[in-house]
């Protein structure tokens, strides 16, 4: 595959009657954090927009930048915060009421990043295994005590996984099918490795939280596709999975959990009935509903800059808190760049001392906030922004505020 590819047909349904919506123009790699020598080359940037198919629903990406430039070093790491902690507990608890392991049980993780939801199911004594193409992360699972193989999953990794460890009875991939391209490939791997009556839990964003809260922030690169559950329950149909449990999620600003099953002719779960009819009345299957977004965030991003402009007149400070990639889509849609935003806290060692892709913005720990004083923190990872301002207390209390610019611009 060479740098990037365009979209002609829908991912799940092959449709060609696609509508483009919500054009950012040419932006770099949300992800891609920068060193002072990478600050002088030329730095790869990528179109990104999205298409609703008229057919099926599903809202995508109309390019796909190679995985390979993406996934190879991630940056992301969950275990530094307590939301998603909190998640996989809630993951593994559900999953210990539903089924019992033993010792020769296999439960494996597609997109194990750093292997801590893994190590929830170590503790239930069962085998464990990890599954991610990102080097750095698979090494720090190692380094856990978290079996890892580095590798992309897809049918042909599942047959060589099947081949050493036998077929699992639990498969998990959470925030992981919204990276996929082949999708169908992906399902069929995860056919392959699934036991007859073993689970597959899958989580990923839910579109139409992102819709009604304004959330564009969180499309970016890596995420090719935004599912509403009525396209996901047609392709995972298709592979002869059934969904018999989905539940909504708080986490990453509205997620769905779904449980599935190889069919087996069980009635599939009420709740799927329920939620479909909820995106039916949301307008979720209606291009007009997503034109209405796309003139909404235009709108959200004039205010923002507006109320920023109006501080900055005003001879106030402002950072911004949490070096999220949503952050990075966020300044550089909205054109917030280092003259507006002095630096940005955030909590990862990693990112220290690096670099915003696009808006260079230099990042800082974040107790330098504490001693730092600005007037206010822009707050870009506005999904953990509870988490966020229970840190900064001290600054809070020495007359800081907080902006929180998604869903709407509000100043605490
Ligand atoms: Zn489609």
């Amino acid at each position: 595959m060479k740098e990037y590819k365009i979209i002609k047909k829908c991912r799940i349904c092959g449709s060609k009657n696609l509508h483009k919506f919500l054009d950012f123009g040419q932006m770099s790699l949300a992800n891609n954090f920068l060193t002072d020598d990478e600050l002088n080359r030329v730095e790869a940037r990528y179109p990104l927009y999205c298409l609703f198919c008229a057919n099926c629903g599903l809202v995508q990406l109309g390019v796909v930048v190679n995985p390979r430039i993406m996934f190879c070093n991630y940056p992301y790491i969950p275990s530094g915060s307590g939301v998603m902690m909190n998640n996989f507990a809630s993951l593994a608890y559900e999953v210990g009421k539903r089924m019992k392991f033993g010792e020769k049980s296999l439960v494996i993780d597609i997109g194990s990043n750093d292997g801590t939801l893994l190590t929830f199911f170590k503790k239930m004594g069962t085998r464990i295994l990890g599954v991610d193409p990102a080097k750095n992360l698979s090494r720090m699972a190692q380094l856990s005590g978290v079996p890892t193989v580095t590798k992309l999953f897809n049918r042909q990794t599942a047959k060589s996984l099947v081949n050493k460890y036998g077929k699992a009875d639990l498969v998990l991939a959470t925030n992981v099918v919204a990276h996929i391209d082949d999708l169908y490939d992906f399902l069929r791997g995860v056919s392959t490795m699934l036991g007859s009556r073993g689970l597959f839990i899958c989580e990923f964003p839910y579109v139409l939280d992102l819709i009604a809260r304004n959330q564009f922030d969180t499309i970016y690169h890596e995420h090719l596709s935004y599912f509403a559950l009525l396209p996901w329950s047609r392709i995972v149909s298709r592979l002869d999975f059934e969904i018999v449990d989905v539940a909504r999620l708080s986490i990453h600003g509205g997620s769905l959990r779904l449980t599935h099953k190889k069919k087996s002719g069980t009635r599939r779960s009420k709740a799927v009935d329920y939620l479909v009819a909820l995106e039916r009345r949301h307008g979720l299957y209606d291009v007009a509903t997503y034109e209405a977004f796309a003139k909404r965030i235009e709108g959200l991003g004039e205010k923002l800059k507006l109320v920023l402009g109006d501080f900055k007149t005003r001879g106030k400070r402002i950072i911004g808190l949490g070096a999220a990639a949503k952050g990075n889509v966020l300044t550089n849609f909205f054109d917030i760049g280092g003259d507006i935003l002095d630096y940005i806290a955030d909590s990862t060692p990693y990112k220290w001392g690096l670099y915003t892709p696009g808006k260079h913005i230099a990042i800082y720990p974040e107790e330098r906030v504490e001693f730092d004083l600005p007037d206010f923190g822009l707050i870009l990872a506005w999904n953990f922004a509870n988490e966020i301002m229970r840190k900064h207390q001290q600054f809070k209390k020495r007359g800081g505020k907080f902006i929180i610019p998604i869903p709407e611009v509000k100043i605490i």
